[in-house]
């Protein structure tokens, strides 16, 4: 889950708009279902593994001779057109396996569309938790769940644990508290592909989302259990944005880390929220990731059950 940056937010009101004007002023329902969204995109990584774009995450398909292994299922408003592009660029009509790397809406979309056949759904057991709950979720002024049942992981990972797909040796794991308290990522050893849950994004500020478990010290550890599962040629990918490598999960450990320190130093101070995001401490990276007050808004919240007052 990311942070909508202002300029996202006028282009969906923009189309939004758009879609229900009439002459007369009735809204309209839109010619097809299909028309809501941009396009769902296909980057192949390797001969088996490919990126799909466009269903509010990243989300990654291995083809196996039982059918497909995907790496999060895209939002569920966007999960048919994503399914219907998955299945033709793969030529696969099964999901074998599913991950689901955090509770979010932008990962987990597919589950129920998946649930009625016969799809392993596998996520951390923490994540399987939130799914079961109505969870809120402020920033966007709402609250998503509880998933149906059988729409929930019906395998789940406390720790980290592998499987063999095809001719793939699967490695997942757990990444502690960061993005929430659920993250897993996934490794695919043989073709050198980390797929990193929300622990990391690649275009823009991510959420943490301290209330289901999140927080910025865990960002940074998060950082550092995926760069440990690296090398420099580790292609990487986030939960949203492009493909990453090594180098850059390192800019980003340093940018969090250097937060971290300066939020807790704010909070030593006993500052506010609203003061320390006038005290601007992630400012010189607002040109790369835009806007970091909300960030900083969320991180600051994030140590609040970390640190006792007096630390
Ligand atoms: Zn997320």
């Amino acid at each position: 889950m990311m942070i909508p940056s202002a300029r996202r937010r006028f282009l969906n009101a923009a189309l939004h708009g758009a879609a229900g004007l009439t002459l007369f002023g009735i809204a309209a329902a839109p010619a097809t279902a299909k028309s809501r969204g941009p396009e769902i995109g296909a980057t192949p990584l390797t001969d088996e593994l490919t990126v799909f774009t466009g269903a509010g995450a990243n989300v990654v398909a291995l083809r196996g001779p039982d059918g497909l292994l995907l790496v999060d299922g895209g939002l569920e408003e966007r999960s048919r057109d994503l399914l219907d592009v998955v299945f033709k660029q793969t030529g696969r009509k099964r999901v074998h396996t599913l991950f689901n790397t955090h509770w979010h809406p932008e990962q987990t979309g597919s589950n129920e569309r998946l649930a009625g056949g016969d799809t392993r759904i596998i996520a951390h057991e923490n994540t399987k938790l939130w799914l079961g709950y109505k969870t809120p979720v402020p920033w966007e002024n709402r609250s998503y769940g509880p998933l149906p049942p059988k729409a929930r992981p019906n395998a789940t990972v406390y720790g980290s644990a592998k499987l063999t797909f095809g001719d793939e040796p699967v490695d997942y794991g757990y990444l502690l508290q960061a993005h929430t308290d659920g993250d897993i990522y996934v490794k695919f050893a043989r073709r050198n592909v980390l797929v990193t849950g929300g622990a990391v994004s690649g275009d823009g500020w991510p959420v943490i989302d301290w209330g289901t478990g999140g927080w910025i010290g865990g960002m940074v550890d998060g950082l550092k259990t995926l760069i440990a599962l690296a090398d420099a040629n580790t292609r990487i990918v986030p939960a949203n944005g492009p493909v990453l490598t090594r180098a850059d999960l390192e800019a980003q450990r340093d940018m969090y880390a250097a937060i971290f320190d300066r939020l807790g130093k704010l909070l030593r101070k006993g500052l506010a929220p609203d003061e320390v995001v006038a005290a601007a401490p992630a400012r010189e990276f607002d040109a790369k990731w835009g806007n970091s007050d909300v960030f900083v808004t969320m991180a600051f919240k994030s140590l609040w059950g970390h640190f006792a007052p007096d630390a």
